[in-house]
């Protein structure tokens, strides 16, 4: 097929009036001018990579917002999540995937890394298929066309020491034979689903130990050698205060010193590091994947992202506990967060790029990429036709000219200026409307309304 756009954002930087040429899902040509046959749109960016999420606490956003005299924090949320956990079917995982990644297409977000750790029955049994969790998250992409990465999770302990899992982890629990026998048939399953593939994510240093997670990243790496390996890392003050009481380290620190960490490494809130961490980071050319309204909504920190973007780190954003699911939203507050500390303004821009939204769009989305091992985050010639097309009236009214187009976008924009969506070469998103989404939205709105938080 071939694409005509009157504005589009290519790696080279803005052009207008070209052509696409798209040959299965990739971008094979781009040519000046209208080329015969071509379908006409206004202003096309790319897609967003969400390199964070855990699908089924979409149903559970808005549920934990109820103060109990300041005693509230992330591992109180943590425990209602858990009961809430504790009623969800392999269908009810499908039903709010399918509606979730729905909802993400509609806001620009072209693929998902999905976190994925509910693995077994509500009883903490197997299923009579180990996988068939994960294949409900490979059904819920292919009906709504969303890109996925897919990372098994890896849980074993409840903290440090090790400790024996509770009772509320029974679902996500899995000796290191099982997961990995659990990575290779999601590696199975993968070949029969279009625009997926498989990393795996260790749960985070409280979850695993050092050999488990050495066997496991043997394993997913003996079956590609580029495949993404994400982990929460430092999202806690406690978290960081029980490492080092075990390690005698800190979590980034002993990740440093203990994994051979690559560019297909991501650490998820690497909120609370130091600049000996930040830099080590740095050097790895690991991902820095980083939640900004969940980790707000958690009262989890804030990431040092000024110091990380200054010193050439690579950044990717991640929707997490879909309190959001708007990248808009994630970058506004990337940026707003630094603000804030910093007392100054216009902060995460770059030496080449003066423009934030559009350094963070094309930041985030390249990070993203990287995070999923996946030919996405930038339009060129090579490159997946995983593109956004704006409301070119709305862009109107918001920014008159192309360098202000992002940066209009992401902070003062009170709609979603996404139009239309396509993802690997299909239109998943037209007129701001999703074919099954009426129906996505009906099984969604039921099932929530049976489940009890
Ligand atoms: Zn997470």
């Amino acid at each position: 097929m071939k694409l005509f756009a009157e504005r589009i954002l290519l790696s080279s930087g803005w052009h207008t009036e070209q052509t696409l040429t798209i040959e299965d899902g990739v971008i094979t040509s781009i040519d000046s001018g209208y080329i015969n046959d071509a379908e006409k749109v206004g202003v096309v960016i790319p897609g967003m990579v969400n390199c964070h999420s855990h699908a089924f606490q979409r149903a559970f956003a808005g549920f934990s917002e109820q103060g109990s005299e300041g005693k509230d924090s992330f591992w109180t949320w943590r425990s209602i999540m858990y009961k809430f956990i504790d009623q969800l079917t392999v269908k009810d995982a499908q039903i709010i995937a399918t509606q979730l990644y729905i909802e993400m297409l509609k806001m620009g977000y072209t693929r998902v890394a999905e976190f994925h750790y509910l693995h077994h029955e509500i009883n903490g049994d197997n299923h009579t298929e180990l996988a068939e969790m994960a294949k409900a998250i490979f059904k819920a992409s292919q009906q709504s066309g969303i890109g996925l990465t897919l990372l098994p999770v890896l849980y074993r302990f409840s903290g440090f020491g090790p400790l024996p899992a509770n009772d509320g982890q029974k679902r996500f629990i899995n000796s290191v034979e099982q997961f990995n026998q659990l990575v290779s048939d999601c590696f199975t399953l993968s070949s029969e689903y279009e625009n997926t593939n498989v990393g795996i994510a260790p749960h985070s240093l409280r979850a695993v130990d050092k050999p488990s997670l050495e066997q496991a990243v043997k394993h997913v790496r003996s079956l590609d050698n580029k495949a993404p390996v994400h982990i929460h890392i430092a999202e806690q003050q406690k978290e960081v205060d029980d490492c080092l009481a075990h390690y005698g380290q800190r979590p980034v620190e002993w990740l440093l010193n203990n994994a051979q960490l690559d560019e297909q490494w991501c650490l998820i809130h690497a909120t609370h590091i130091n600049e000996q961490e930040r830099q080590g980071i740095v050097a790895s050319k690991a991902i820095a994947g980083i939640c900004p309204t969940t980790e707000a909504n958690l009262g989890d920190g804030i990431f040092p992202t000024t110091e990380f973007l200054a010193e050439k780190g690579t950044i990717a954003i991640g929707s997490d506990s879909h309190i959001s699911v708007n990248p808009v939203e994630e970058l506004r507050w990337l940026e707003y967060a630094q603000r804030l500390i910093k007392q100054q303004r216009a902060i995460l821009a770059s030496e080449n790029e003066a423009s934030v939204g559009r350094n963070l769009w094309q930041q985030a989305a390249l990070g993203g990429a990287q995070s999923t091992n996946s030919n996405t985050g930038e339009l060129a010639i090579g490159k997946q036709a995983d593109l956004l097309v704006l409301d070119t009236k709305k862009v109107a009214l918001f920014a008159h000219d192309d360098q202000h187009l992002l940066d209009s976008m992401i902070f003062a924009s009170q709609q979603n200026m996404v139009n239309d969506v396509m993802v690997n070469g299909h239109w998943v998103i037209k007129a701001g409307a999703h074919s099954l989404e009426k129906k996505a939205e009906q099984a969604f709105s039921l099932l929530l309304a049976s489940l009890s938080a």
